[in-house]
């Protein structure tokens, strides 16, 4: 039988994680319930942060907003300043997992799981946002970009905990797109996606854009490379095309039960030419 801990403040969090070394966090449980029932492996404490009110809820602060890691993907789906400030974040939250999962499963746990395949990932690049890292007597600002380190690999030391996210307004961005294709339509585990901000003229010049894909390496692809070969150019078919061949040589994917590297590779590219409908 497991010992599930359930702290209520951050006071009693510190000394559960002093006392039980062995312990591990969780939020949701919908990853490290499933992981530990599959594969075993980890038999200490479970250490719940769902009681604690200081790791929850939406916050404004100046430019942007703080989300409470243990905030769950339907409260932040509820929410009007997420869903008008930040639809690149919104649309990919409406195709995480299902409604179960999404009243569950929380923002802190899709970061911390750092799976190459989490939805909120790609958007959280996309928008620079930074994971706020909590230990006792400090807190600490990590780009997501450096805080994910590799399939399941975390910057997170021990003592510490993911407080929440920090998100800007990504002024002058008019598109926000989020796509994900899986092997159904719903709950589906991402075969390949892809998180867009772009800025277009009226004209209908790309005047800026960042791109993120989700799935399609061992952590979420960046590409300066495609990014400026979209910069400048009309959005149009064939602008899409030429970028999407860069992007289908700039990510790595592999061959695994859901995809091909062959068919993730050209997913890659395609999810770019849907940037112009
Ligand atoms: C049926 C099913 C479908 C799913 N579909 C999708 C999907 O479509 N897309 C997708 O991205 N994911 C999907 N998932 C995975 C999962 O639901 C999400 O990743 C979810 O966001 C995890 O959040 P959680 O709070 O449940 O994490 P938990 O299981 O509580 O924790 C996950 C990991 O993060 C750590 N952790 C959690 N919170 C913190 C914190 N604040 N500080 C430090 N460490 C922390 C835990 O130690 C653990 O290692 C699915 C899961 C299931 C069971």
């Amino acid at each position: 039988m497991t010992d599930v801990l359930a702290p209520k403040t951050l006071e009693e969090l510190w000394s559960f994680l002093e006392n039980e070394p062995e312990g591990k966090v969780y939020a949701g449980g919908t990853d490290l319930l499933v992981w530990r029932r599959a594969r075993g492996g980890h038999h200490g404490p479970l250490i719940c942060l769902e009681r604690i009110d200081e790791l929850k809820g939406v916050r404004e602060e100046p430019g942007g907003l703080w989300i409470g890691a243990a905030t769950t993907h339907r409260r932040l789906l509820d929410d009007p300043r997420i869903r008008d400030g930040f639809p690149v974040l919104a649309q990919a939250l409406a195709v995480l997992g299902s409604p179960p999962v999404r009243n569950m499963g929380t923002i802190g746990g899709n970061i911390c799981t750092a799976s190459p395949a989490g939805d909120t990932l790609p958007p959280l690049y996309v928008l620079g946002a930074e994971v706020l890292l909590l230990f006792r007597g400090g807190e600490r600002a990590v780009p997501v970009a450096s805080f994910i380190k590799g399939p399941g690999l975390t910057a997170l030391e021990r003592g510490e905990i993911v407080s929440g996210v920090r998100i800007r307004y990504p002024a002058g961005f008019n598109r926000h797109h989020f796509e994900k294709v899986g092997q159904r339509k719903a709950l589906a585990i991402a075969v390949a996606s892809l998180a867009a901000l772009m800025a277009v003229s009226a004209s209908g010049e790309i005047e800026a854009v960042r791109l993120a894909w989700g799935s399609v390496g061992p952590t979420v692809v960046t590409s300066p490379e495609v990014e400026a070969a979209l910069t400048g150019r009309p959005l149009c078919l064939a602008t899409l095309r030429e970028a999407a061949a860069l992007a289908r040589e700039v990510c790595r994917p592999i061959d695994d039960l859901r995809a091909t590297a062959a068919y993730r590779r050209q997913v890659a590219g395609n999810l770019l030419l849907r940037l112009g409908i």
